[in-house]
């Protein structure tokens, strides 16, 4: 029987209920403007603020050393180009990071770049990992920033974080994780893990779309994204998203809380389909197995289309995601699975299923019971497939 699975909370997750009641009261009777001085305003203003503190809980630092944001992507820049903007009047223009960072990472080195800035890419292995000490290796006078992800958002994999920053700390050089897909999911400290700037989002963790925060460790100096307004102590104007960032506080503290019982039950389901999908011929599993995180599993299936396979299980009920990432209307498979090395055939037939705590045995008992016939369906139309399997036969 068709059922509605949504297996792609790497791209965003359902909001939760304790999120969604958190955030009415800001979106109706308390409306005020936290810059205002009368008592909705006042209200609106403690909301905010007390947003902040669970944030902070949830990271190990002071309420002072969170901003908010209008998402991941603000974070991102922010820090990157805040960063490297602050650091260039210190005559350092170096920055390192690795080939396979979210584009909003790799955009805004990008840009920088275009601007003079010299950009260190590190290669990442065939499992999606570097080693601190190739961080250690590229570290130069005039680095300025290391901007490594916490977690990668395709495949998954969890990088040596406190490692990198120790090392970076030891060298003085300011340390920037994106951590969007970590937050909520993999236990964090900012102080023990040596974090100097750090992003997260909201939508990844059940909260709402819109809104995220970066934490900046307190005497570290970036320069402002966002001019105008006094808000968020003078650092980003624009009036505050007091629903978003309360829903956000919700989201965070909930799943924080709730870490390790989560982590458990989504890693059992993301277990249960990397052991039975593996099954299936010519079938990888990308990304590391251990170091991974509790909802990623991410595939590659020789013969197979990634946008078809997408097609075929959404007719059957299945949210998934692929790294053929036409989306953006390329045909170029995604840089990530590049990155590790995939050649472009075998790229291109990636799946990315993540699930989340919301999702049931029952969810990826159905996954497994279509994914068989599907892949079958798709090799039987492919050429492709057909060469593999002459040139397997005769090899
Ligand atoms: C989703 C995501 C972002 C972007 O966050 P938005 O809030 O959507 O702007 C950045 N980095 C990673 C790793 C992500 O998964």
């Amino acid at each position: 029987m068709k059922r509605f699975v949504y297996a792609d909370n790497a791209a965003t997750t359902k909001i939760s209920d304790a999120v969604l009641d958190s955030m009415l009261p800001y979106l109706k009777e308390h409306y005020g403007n936290p810059s205002s001085i009368y008592s909705i305003g006042r209200d609106a203003k403690i909301a905010v603020e007390n947003a902040r503190k669970q944030v902070a809980e949830a990271l190990g630092c002071e309420p002072r050393e969170i901003f908010f944001t209008s998402g991941g992507s603000e974070a991102d820049n922010w820090a990157i180009k805040g960063a490297a903007y602050a650091q260039k009047a210190k005559g350092k223009t170096h920055i390192i990071t690795t080939n396979f960072e979210h584009h909003a990472v790799l955009h805004a080195v990008q840009a920088l770049e275009k601007e003079g800035f010299d950009v260190t890419y590190l290669s990442v292995d065939e499992k999606g990992l570097i080693s601190p000490s190739q961080v250690a290796d590229a570290i130069r006078d005039d680095t300025a920033l290391v901007t490594i992800m916490y977690a990668n958002n395709e495949i998954g994999t969890i990088l040596p974080i406190a490692e990198i920053g120790k090392i970076c700390r030891e060298k003085k050089v300011l340390f920037h994780t994106d951590a969007v897909q970590a937050v909520g999911h993999v236990a964090i400290d900012v102080k023990e893990q040596n974090i100097d700037l750090l992003s997260l989002s909201a939508h990844k963790l059940h909260g709402p779309k819109g809104v995220g925060a970066l934490y900046c460790r307190k005497g570290v100096v970036i320069r402002n994204l966002i001019d105008g307004g006094a808000q968020e102590r003078g650092k980003r104007a624009s009036t505050e998203n007091v629903a978003g960032i309360v829903g956000l506080a919700t989201a965070i503290t909930e799943s924080t809380e709730h870490l390790e019982e989560n982590a458990k039950k989504m890693a059992a389901m993301r277990d249960r389909l990397i052991g039975h999908i593996l099954k299936i011929d010519r079938t990888r599993l990308n990304g590391d197995r251990e170091k991974r995180l509790p909802g990623n599993a991410n595939f590659s299936f020789e013969g197979v289309e990634g946008e078809s396979l997408l097609l075929m299980l959404d007719l059957s009920g299945v949210c998934a995601s692929s790294g053929s990432a036409c989306t953006s209307g390329s045909l170029d498979p995604s840089h990530v699975l590049l990155a590790i090395g995939l050649p472009h055939e075998v790229a291109h037939g990636s799946l990315r299923l993540s699930v989340s705590e919301y999702n049931t045995d029952e969810d990826i008992e159905y996954i497994c019971s279509i994914i068989d016939g599907i892949i079958e369906r798709l090799r039987a139309m492919s050429p492709l497939w057909e060469r593999i399997v002459k040139e397997g036969k005769e090899s």
